[in-house]
């Protein structure tokens, strides 16, 4: 029997509580579909920061680097919030991502054609299958150049840095051409070229590669224009690649055109197999430890892992399905409740989804 070693780090809020569900449901497909799953727990974020100290451990780092995969809950919560930059939670989970060179972020904003409602977007703006998937730069770009505070005559001043080298355009923007030649072979290049230089050699370096790729028709959009086109006409979209910052926030922009970020995966991968996955949304402090928490994204998430790290795709169609299906039936947790439909807790929607796998 195939066997897939798959490091969970819980992390801090809802972490805990979506990640337990997740494991739930991967047992059950792994059962199903002929595999097994070995689970090792390590600390991230604010839970590493009281045992530890720093919020990314080197076992962290050492175990997560033998894996086959990383799940991964979420970080962050008011208790460290007064902590210095890089001692805050949120600097374990850019540095568990540098560490595994998981450079490219896959953010697929899908909406479940029952939860076409929760869209805050009118339905014929959203139509009837709205299914984006934004290609995020993730290890370089404004959140690790260089910055620092400095003195502007007599006035206080802070700076941060914008850089892009050729050859991290080009590994991301693979991505991008790769994952729109398996959908509808449509890619945008979001950038701001008509400002930024780094903009403009992204530009150039993501058109001297679609020759490469001449089945996929590749486009370019202002990284404004973007967040506009989001929510004047998604439909147009297919694949967005998009640098670090704009992806960040385009990708939370776009989770809520799906109506609940509580419904949204992520994969980060770099060359190999080897991926971390993670819902997009955070770690939820004001309703941790509740059990209203929407496992859903994460569960999704363990889809992901299972497509992209471990080919399973049957196993991945049945979670991706066995979602679907609970949906379908009126099941909701709370942040995606609408009228006539059953509110369950976190673990109540958990066990529908597991009993829905076939
Ligand atoms: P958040 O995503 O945690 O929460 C935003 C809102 O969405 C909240 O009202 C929350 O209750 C709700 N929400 C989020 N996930 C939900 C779920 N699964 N089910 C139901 N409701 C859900 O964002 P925030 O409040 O800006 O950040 C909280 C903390 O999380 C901060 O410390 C932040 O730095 C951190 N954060 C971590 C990650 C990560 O771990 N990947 C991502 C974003 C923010």
């Amino acid at each position: 029997m195939k066997e897939y070693n798959v490091v969970l780090l819980k992390g801090d809020g809802i972490g805990p509580e979506i990640v337990d569900q997740a494991v739930k449901v991967m047992d059950k497909a792994a059962s199903i579909y002929g595999f097994k799953l070995n689970y090792t727990e390590k600390l991230l974020g604010g839970a590493a920061i009281d045992e530890t100290g720093i919020p990314l451990p080197e076992d962290t780092i050492i175990e997560c680097k033998k894996s086959d995969a990383v799940l991964l809950g979420a970080v962050g919560g008011y208790k460290w919030e007064t902590l210095p930059g890089n001692l805050r939670p949120e600097a374990g989970l850019l540095g568990i991502r540098s560490a595994l060179g998981l450079f490219a972020n896959l953010r697929p904003a899908k909406i479940f054609s029952p939860l076409r409602d929760a869209s805050p977007l009118r339905q014929d703006i959203i139509g009837e299958n709205l299914d984006i998937l934004i290609v995020r730069e993730l290890t370089g770009g404004i959140y690790f150049g260089e910055r620092g505070r400095l003195d502007d005559n007599g006035i206080p001043a802070a700076y941060d840095t914008e850089k892009y080298n050729v050859e991290q355009i080009r590994r991301i923007c693979k991505k991008g051409f790769e994952a729109a030649m398996k959908r509808n072979k449509k890619l945008c290049s979001v950038d701001k070229a008509n400002v930024l230089e780094s903009s403009r050699l992204w530009r150039e370096t993501v058109t001297e590669m679609a020759k490469d790729y001449p089945d996929v028709e590749l486009s370019y959009m202002y990284v404004d224009n973007c967040a506009m086109q989001l929510v004047r006409n998604p439909k147009q979209f297919d694949v967005i690649v998009t640098s670090n910052i704009f992806g960040d926030i385009l990708s939370d922009e776009a989770s809520m055109i799906s109506g609940s970020i509580g419904m949204l995966a992520s994969a980060s991968l770099g060359d190999g197999k080897l991926g971390l996955y993670e819902p997009i949304h955070g770690s939820a402090p004001d309703i941790a430890g509740q059990g209203i928490a929407n496992p859903l994204a994460t569960i999704l998430s363990c889809a992901m892992m299972f497509r992209y790290s471990f080919d399973e795709t049957k196993a991945a169609d049945a979670i991706e399905n066995a979602v679907a299906n609970v949906l379908e039936k009126g099941y909701r947790t709370k942040d995606i409740y609408t009228e006539g439909t059953n509110v369950l807790s976190t673990k109540e929607m958990g066990i529908k989804v597991i009993e829905s796998i076939e």
